[in-house]
């Protein structure tokens, strides 16, 4: 069975190139019945912090990239990684070095002064036990020293490494704390992990943590390195081209259904498919799909996509995405008038709305109560000659029936009959319904409040 995991070092807020990664190995995990795990990379005691694993999974929760079990700590699993370091000593494939810093940089500048390769080779390799001094000590692997090392990446094929190039990597420290390239390589065996879908800039460490798995005789995960994401200039994306958080995205109102899609077109395709559901994304992502080179991140098409996204949500689903945004962003909880009011306007608020708050925005007739405020643009269409018009016109409305039909002829016969087009009446009566100048349609507006209520309405801003 496939087993996938995201291993975030909790450092800092969750980043969209980390929102991928994690949503890549969701997916893969996900679409083949099969574990997705997280793993928290807290083994750097003076970077992680506890606030960004919280906000790390609140972004995950955002998301709906839910997790098989507790997360893992790794900085939890030190003992168990220093245990496996331990028996490489015992096989021999590592060893106790006893080189100072000194000395490792003597014999750097000697390799300089020669002009050959930097790369440390210890004399403690091949020393024997009985000449190990009582001096603090590291252990280091022993690195392959010829041929080559293949890495057969999903993505980006067979990377090949020399082997001359790989040093004695340290793998317990002095003080008998591992390094993270072991603690790596250990919990993904350990958490039973097949395939590891990661950012490219761990291509270099995958070569050495290759020779752990080799030294441990264990099998070597698929990896499938993902080319990072870039900004519209082809440069690494970063806050210079825009929102790098993924929590940001959620608080400018992305649905997490829109983000998600979007995030996944990022760097893998299937055909020409750019709008899909969750249930096709699972069916269809595949680490083929993956492409070679960096994707461009592009705020327009997570747009659009998130548009298509809020378009095509039920009512009721929305509804409560809509809740949890306010809730999210700390506004005042809908009473049951508007909760009802908003439910009757969504077939057409989600009609071209790229975000939630634009919905909102549109939604602002049904989310307010008499009193009216108008905006300022609303109340240039209030003046002395609108507020008549709007007088004259109430009497028309009062004995209507209230469907589309009826009301398109009332307002377009009541148009003509003042010598104007329903054009001109649109602005004061959108001032009027809704204090905004830009409003859904009148009619829509007008079903959904009800008769009672526009003709208060109305009523209101004609007096
Ligand atoms: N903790 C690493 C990072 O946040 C990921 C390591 C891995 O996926 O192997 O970049």
């Amino acid at each position: 069975a496939v087993v996938t995991r995201f291993a975030p070092s909790p450092t800092g807020y969750l980043h969209i190139g980390g929102a991928r990664t994690a949503l890549f190995n969701w997916l893969y995990a996900r679409g083949r019945g099969g574990k997705f795990l997280l793993r928290i990379e807290d083994t750097d005691r003076a970077r992680s912090t506890p606030e960004a694993t919280e906000a790390i999974l609140k972004s995950m929760a955002w998301l709906g990239l839910d997790y098989d079990g507790d997360p893992v700590s790794q900085f939890e699993g030190a003992s168990r990684h220093a245990e496996v370091a331990h028996t490489l000593l015992a096989a021999g494939k590592a060893y106790k070095c006893f080189a100072t810093q000194d000395d490792i940089q003597a014999f750097r500048d000697a390799a300089k002064a020669e002009g050959k390769s930097t790369l440390y080779h210890s004399p403690w390799r091949d020393a024997q036990d009985d000449t190990h001094p009582d001096a603090p000590y590291v252990v280091r692997i022993k690195a392959p020293r010829d041929g080559n090392t293949v890495i057969k990446d999903a993505v980006q094929g067979d990377v090949t490494i020399r082997n001359d190039q790989l040093d004695d990597m340290v793998l317990l420290r002095s003080d008998g704390s591992p390094v993270y390239m072991l603690a790596v390589v250990v919990d993904d065996h350990d958490m039973g992990v097949t395939h590891v879908i990661r950012g490219d800039d761990h291509l270099n460490n995958a070569a050495r943590q290759m020779m752990i798995y080799n030294a441990m005789d264990w099998k070597v995960p698929v990896w499938a390195h993902i080319p990072l994401i870039h900004g519209p200039d082809g440069k690494k994306m970063s806050k210079r081209h825009g929102a790098t958080g993924a929590e940001e995205y959620q608080t400018m109102g992305y649905p997490a259904a829109g983000m998600r899609n979007y995030l996944t077109r990022l760097g893998w395709s299937h055909g020409d498919d750019e709008f899909f559901s969750d249930a096709q994304a699972l069916d269809w992502f595949d680490l083929g799909g993956i492409g070679k080179s960096p994707a461009r991140f592009d705020l327009k098409k997570l747009e659009n996509l998130s548009g298509q996204h809020i378009a095509a949500a039920s009512d009721a689903a929305l509804q409560r995405e809509l809740i949890a945004f306010l809730n999210a962003s700390g506004g005042d909880a809908l009473d049951t008038a508007q909760l009802t009011g908003l439910l009757a306007a969504m077939p057409f608020l989600k009609e071209r709305s790229k975000t939630f708050p634009e919905l909102l925005e549109k939604a602002a007739f049904v989310l307010s109560s008499r009193p009216i405020t108008p905006d300022e643009k609303a109340s240039k269409h209030l003046d002395l000659v609108s507020r008549g018009i709007l007088r004259e016109l109430t009497p028309h409305l009062q004995n209507a029936s209230w469907d589309r039909d009826t009301l398109e002829t009332v307002l377009n016969g009541f148009a003509e009959a003042q010598g104007t087009k329903f054009g001109k009446l649109a602005g004061p009566l959108r001032a009027a319904l809704a204090g905004r100048a830009v409003t859904p349609s009148v009619f829509d507006m007008m079903l959904v409040l009800g008769r009672e209520e526009t003709l208060a309405r109305l009523n209101e801003a004609a007096s």
